[in-house]
């Protein structure tokens, strides 16, 4: 038998205005007008990954979907939240 790797994540609603996106990224403004309509029709359907460290939300992928639920007006944006130390950010960031 092989070993588990445990990865704690938690799927939660998170205030759109608490998320950073530190790394700026081009978005396909095609994509994103896509998923508003999608979204507005059935709701997202995914989450988006964010990083949780020392309480801050930090997200590095799901731009479209991110930029897609900002621009329809949402407060607030569906997460896949993993918790890490400021290590796993850094490295991120490098
Ligand atoms: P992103 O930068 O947000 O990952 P992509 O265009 O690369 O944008 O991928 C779109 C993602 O959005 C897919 O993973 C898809 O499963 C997800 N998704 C969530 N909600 C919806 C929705 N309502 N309609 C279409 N795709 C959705």
């Amino acid at each position: 038998m092989g070993a588990t790797v445990r990865v704690k994540s938690l799927v939660k609603e998170i205030p759109i205005n608490q998320i950073r996106r530190p790394l700026p990224r081009q978005n396909d403004p095609a994509k994103v007008a896509a998923l508003m309509e999608s979204i507005q029709q059935i709701g997202q359907q995914e989450p988006i990954d964010v990083l949780e460290v020392d309480g801050q939300y930090y997200g590095f992928s799901g731009c479209h979907r991110y930029e897609a639920c900002q621009r329809l007006g949402k407060e607030t944006i569906l997460c896949n939240v993993r918790k890490a130390p400021r290590s796993v950010l850094q490295r991120h960031l490098a």
